[in-house]
């Protein structure tokens, strides 16, 4: 009886010990980029935009466009094991008389978190009154269509070759890929990927990628997707700020592991940063020694929202950030997941 049970407790506490400087010891190890390779990275990026920004301004001085800008967790120290990434954001001007935008739960699609964005006013108004009528199909913004026009120009008719000899980097369009995406070698071991991602700024606020939904059956088609990124970001480091929390630090350490394990790719930062906030609102210990804990709890969780096919997003619950995942993905997910609760030390072997 007694000693048994103090004997299994002593056990487990020293389980928790070890895997707490095990998360440590990874994060500095695999997670963390040092300073030197991030601003490497971020200067290629940066270099690239500039280009990009000469050449619209030049080549399509009509089309409007707000400033594009680079972002992603490049930009906000949440990227994790090798600087090889970001977004360059490229904000369209819609005349607000001319576009409206209408949530996904109230289209036959019925998907919360997805909008269609309708051309209003045609009969006064007639096509071409927008720049961006060109992108319009069935009286909808397609974002599909948005990314083919960037993909002529971007693919078709800059001279990547030239331009990357200036900047002394290897800079080509990356096919096929759905996203638009450039791949630039700027040392000779290392490589950045950059996407273009327009982006809608509605007059709420409402931000819309022009990222299409992963099951596009092609009734998805016309659908944009509203961004939370930003509002989730600031959440959790607001959350860390407070109390001095290991939110971000677990947030890296679990991002490291899904991007190092195949079998748990399918997890993305948004899916994971939205678990923390979740676990956030009914944890509340959160300080540097509870890592361990809190990662395993973690992982608990998200075995709880898989079993139950639904993640809410924190700051839109009726948004459900698995409605991406086939049923198998989920289940193959839940059982990697499930497994690791007994050996988490296993997702660390790298
Ligand atoms: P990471 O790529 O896993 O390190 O995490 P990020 O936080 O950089 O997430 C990037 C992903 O979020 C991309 O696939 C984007 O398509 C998507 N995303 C959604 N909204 C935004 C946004 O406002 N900015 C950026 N950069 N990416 C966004």
């Amino acid at each position: 009886g007694g000693t048994g049970a103090t004997q299994s407790n002593l056990m487990r506490a020293r389980m928790r010990l070890s895997l707490q400087e095990h998360l440590w010891e990874f994060y500095q190890n695999n997670v963390n980029i040092p300073a030197e390779e991030q601003g490497m990275a971020r200067r290629a990026a940066l270099d690239i935009c500039a280009e990009l920004r000469v050449f619209l301004h030049a080549k399509l001085p009509d089309m409007p466009l707000r400033e594009m800008y680079l972002s992603g967790s490049l930009y906000d120290d949440l990227q994790v094991v090798t600087a090889d990434h970001a977004q360059l954001m490229v904000p369209l001007i819609l005349e607000k008389n001319l576009w409206s935008s209408i949530p996904g739960e109230d289209t036959i699609m019925n998907v919360p978190g997805f909008w269609l964005v309708r051309r209003e006013n045609l009969e006064y108004f007639p096509r071409n009154s927008s720049y961006w009528d060109r992108c319009m199909v069935g009286g909808y913004l397609s974002p599909k269509s948005v990314l083919e026009v960037f993909d002529k120009l971007v693919a078709g008719s800059i001279n990547w070759p030239a331009i990357g000899s200036v900047l002394d980097y290897i800079i080509h369009p990356v096919v096929p890929s759905e996203t638009l995406t450039l791949e630039v070698q700027y040392e000779i071991d290392r490589k950045l990927y950059v996407d273009f991602l327009p982006l809608l700024v509605m007059e709420d606020g409402t931000s819309l990628i022009a990222k299409p939904h992963r099951l596009a059956a092609e009734r998805h088609e016309n659908l944009w997707r509203q961004s939370f990124s930003v509002a989730e970001k600031a959440r959790l480091r607001a959350l860390d700020q407070e109390d001095g929390g290991c939110r971000c630090t677990c947030l890296k350490v679990a991002k490291a592991v899904c991007k190092l394990n195949p079998t748990l790719s399918r997890l993305s930062a948004s899916q994971l940063t939205n678990a923390i906030l979740l676990l956030s609102e009914k944890e509340g210990d959160w300080t540097q020694e509870a890592l361990a804990d809190r990662f395993l709890q973690l992982l608990r969780e998200l075995v709880a929202h898989l079993e139950a096919g639904r993640l809410p997003c924190a700051l839109s619950p009726k948004v459900n950030l698995f409605c991406e995942l086939t049923e198998q993905e989920v289940d193959e997910l839940g059982y990697t997941l499930y497994c690791a609760l007994s050996d988490p030390e296993a997702l660390l072997r790298t």
